[in-house]
């Protein structure tokens, strides 16, 4: 209750929240201040990517914050550029990195590159990024024009930046593009649209068009990066050669850090860019340990064991309530189950939460999973078992 007035009180009201008051995390599963353990199948919606609680991020991050937090970017920062190499190798993709705080931040800047590619590279300036319906890009002023939910446009935060458009489908792009467009911004599987993955050829295809004609491509992996597909971008999977990459959520494991990577190695001279925080050594220290545990349930196989076995599990629920959903879809452990309407969504979600198990919606009509990727066969029987119970409930009405 306390916690409750107080955040009533005195935190801004941005958010439908929940007043549950969690204390303490083991991987995928929650603890809250009655010893209610819970079955997060949410991660702090694709961010506690190695889980909660993880005792090698923990460490590395006190050793780090012991010696050196913060120095600014006027400075080399060692575990900065350690991970920019990583991330360079990790993505097989020539590419330098900008560090950012956020994913919004790190779409900011991946416009700005565009923008500035734009305005160099033509005879004519060219500014215009197009970008899809159902897509979500962030919640700055710019990010939310880029977002292609006309619900989000809404005239409270006008006047927004000019230069943005947004289409249904992958091929209505081709149309909308004239000699002032300088990019196409997308995500591979849409996240808070609904867990909408698009067709690789479709997507090769776009690829193949934008790189004849000098039109970047951005992809935005803030949710589909870092192994939440199965491999460590989306893009890779799809087997596309993006021009620019953002990255944000899995790639900290709870702290913030976002990149944009680029193949224009050379788009940005001093000054053109910047953030105070960006890349600093706690972010950066905390995610080289981060992937550095990705990488290793990658290679061992444990990942794509976890991947099978949650979509068996998830599958299996799906048959099972056929009266509640309608439909399976997603990538690696992006998952998603549509549900009939929006009311039984809620109820879902509301109703799971009871059960103890954490899950998201998406979109209007999409119950929304994303697991830690070290999450356990027994947390992914429990989680199944408490969501299944939950489902029953609903059905006995
Ligand atoms: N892009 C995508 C695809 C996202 O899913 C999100 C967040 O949900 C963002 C950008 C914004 O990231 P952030 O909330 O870190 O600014």
């Amino acid at each position: 209750k306390m916690i409750e007035q107080m955040d009533k009180e005195y935190v801004l009201h941005t958010y439908a929240r929940n007043y549950v008051n969690f204390k303490k995390g083991i991987n995928a599963t929650l603890f809250d201040e009655n010893d209610k353990d819970y079955i997060d199948f949410t991660s702090g919606i694709a961010v506690c990517s190695v889980g909660h609680g993880n005792k090698r991020v923990a460490d590395k991050i006190y050793e780090q914050i012991c010696n050196i937090t913060h120095i600014s970017n006027l400075y080399a920062i060692e575990p900065q550029a350690k991970l920019a190499k990583k991330l360079h190798e990790l993505s097989g993709y020539d590419i330098r990195t900008f560090f950012s705080n956020s994913g919004a931040e790190a779409n900011e800047g991946a416009i700005k590159i565009a923008r500035k590619y734009g305005e160099t590279k033509f005879a004519n300036k060219r500014y215009k990024v197009i970008t899809l319906e159902h897509s979500f890009h962030g919640r700055t002023i710019t990010t939310v024009k880029a977002t292609g939910q006309s619900s989000m446009h809404t005239p409270n935060f006008a006047p927004y930046p000019d230069g943005f458009s947004y289409h249904n489908k992958i091929d209505d792009i081709y149309n909308s593009i004239d000699n002032e467009t300088v990019a196409v911004m997308i995500e591979l599987v849409q996240g808070e649209g609904g867990v909408q993955p698009f067709d690789k050829k479709e997507i090769q295809e776009l690829a193949k068009f934008l790189k004849e004609r000098e039109i970047l491509l951005i992809i935005d992996e803030v949710q589909t990066g870092v192994f939440r597909t199965g491999e460590f971008l989306a893009a890779n999977l799809y087997e596309i050669q993006p021009d620019i990459v953002t990255l944000a959520k899995g790639l900290g494991g709870g702290v913030p850090i976002g990149a944009v990577m680029t193949t224009l190695k050379d788009i940005f001279s001093p000054g053109d860019h910047g953030s105070t925080f960006g890349g600093n050594y706690l972010v950066t220290t905390a995610a080289l340990e981060v992937l550095d545990i990705l990488e290793e349930i990658k290679d061992s196989g444990e990942l794509d064991e976890t991947i099978i076995y949650f979509n068996k599990k998830l599958n299996e629920i799906y048959e099972n309530n056929k009266d509640i959903f309608t439909d399976n879809v997603g990538l690696g452990l992006m998952r998603g189950l549509r549900v009939k309407d929006a009311d039984t969504l809620a109820l879902v979600i509301k109703t799971a939460f009871e059960y103890g198990v954490l899950v998201l919606k998406a979109g209007k009509n999409t119950l929304r999973l994303l697991p830690a990727l070290t999450i356990s066969k027994e947390e992914i029987n429990e989680g199944f078992k408490r969501l299944e119970n939950a489902l029953d409930k609903i059905k006995q009405g």
